[in-house]
């Protein structure tokens, strides 16, 4: 995030902003887009963590065990831009979000596609069907 080279009291430090600032430097809008190209894992971490305290839905993923998961699943794509084109849905909706009930759906396909990380076999695999009829079509590992 650029800032701009005269800051002025009262205006949000960031470049191209003019939100106004009541005793700190940025805006609470450039504060959570700076946070988010920071750390783009946590970011989506919090984002989904506090979507399912807000729908009632039981939570047990950690901050740790969600990188893992990233980082084999491709969420966090290029630039950290993946959460814009991706989301995190429960492959079974009856249980909460627990490491081995997520996948990454992309957003916007013709066709969806559904990836899986299997924690039991250390697997990922995407289908373009439904996850309870799914067929493992590619491995990554
Ligand atoms: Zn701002």
């Amino acid at each position: 995030m650029e800032l701009r080279k005269n800051i002025k009291p009262g205006i949000c430090a960031a470049k191209y902003c003019n939100h106004k600032v009541n005793g700190t430097r940025l805006c609470s809008t450039c504060r959570s887009k700076k946070c988010r190209e920071n750390d783009p894992v946590k970011y989506a971490f919090t984002a989904l963590k506090n979507n399912a305290k807000r729908r009632n839905i039981l939570f047990t993923i950690t901050l740790e065990q969600f990188r893992e998961w990233c980082s084999k699943v491709i969420y966090i794509g290029h630039a950290g831009r993946a959460s814009e084109s991706y989301t995190i849905d429960r492959r079974h909706n009856d249980i909460g979000y627990h490491i081995d009930n997520i996948k990454v759906m992309k957003k916007g396909d013709n066709v969806k596609k559904y990836f899986y990380y299997d924690y039991r076999t250390k697997l990922t695999a995407y289908s373009t069907i439904q996850p309870e009829q799914a067929q493992q079509v590619e491995n990554y590992f």
